[in-house]
C-alpha cells in the first residue's frame, strides 16, 4: 500500500524524468503515469511508475520511470491460454539502467534489495547505455534497477496482461492499492 503523497511525489519524479530525458508528455499524460509499489509497501526500494501509451489486444507501448536506485522486481510473463505469453523488449532511454537475466552472476553496480536476496535470483547483470535494449521471450526471468540518476525506459510488447505476470516474491501485488485513494 501506498499513500496519496507517495503516489503524488512518484508521479512528480516520473514526469519529471521523462521530460528531462526530452520525451514529450500530454498534460492528461501526467496524471495517468501509474504508480505501482507492487504490494510491497517500499515504493523507493521496489517499485516503477508506468505510463501506457498504447494498449490493444496484440499491442502494447509503455514508457517505464525508475526513481534512484529503485528495482522492477524479478518476474516472467506466462503463457496464457492460447497465447504463448507477452513478449517484450525494453529500450532504454536515458539515466542508468541495470537489467537482470540468467546466466553467470555478474551484478556489481546493482544493488539487491536488503533483505530479499532470495527472491532476485537472476544476477547476470547488464549496463543498458541510452539505445540499448533487449527482448525477454516469454518465461525469461528479469528485473531491472535504475542506478543513481534514476531511468527512462520504453517497453514494447505483445499484449499486456499485467496481473496475469508472474513475480519471485510471492508478496507481490500487481495491483496497487493508495490509502484513502477510493476518495
Ligand atoms: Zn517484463
Amino acid at each position: 500500500m501506498i499513500t496519496e503523497a507517495e503516489q503524488r511525489r512518484a508521479q512528480a519524479a516520473a514526469v519529471d524524468l521523462i521530460l528531462a530525458a526530452g520525451l514529450i508528455l500530454r498534460d492528461d499524460e501526467r496524471g495517468r503515469v501509474e504508480v505501482a509499489d507492487f504490494g510491497l509497501g517500499s515504493l523507493e526500494a521496489e517499485g516503477a511508475q508506468i505510463l501506457t501509451l498504447v494498449q490493444t489486444e496484440r499491442l502494447a507501448v509503455k514508457l517505464i520511470a525508475l526513481t534512484p536506485w529503485q528495482a522492477l522486481p524479478e518476474h516472467w510473463h506466462p503463457r496464457v491460454g492460447d497465447d504463448p505469453g507477452k513478449e517484450e523488449t525494453v529500450r532504454h532511454v536515458a539515466g542508468d539502467l541495470f537489467v537482470y537475466v540468467d546466466g553467470p552472476p555478474t551484478i556489481a553496480r546493482g544493488r539487491v534489495p536488503t533483505g530479499k536476496e532470495h527472491l532476485y535470483t537472476m544476477r547476470h547483470e547488464l549496463v543498458l547505455a541510452p539505445g540499448d535494449q533487449r527482448t525477454f521471450t516469454p518465461g525469461d526471468k528479469h528485473w531491472f534497477q535504475a542506478g543513481e540518476r534514476g531511468a527512462v525506459a520504453y517497453s514494447f510488447s505483445t499484449t499486456a496482461r499485467d496481473v496475469l505476470d508472474q513475480f519471485t516474491d510471492p508478496d507481490v501485488q500487481r495491483v496497487t492499492v493508495v490509502a484513502g485513494g477510493d476518495r
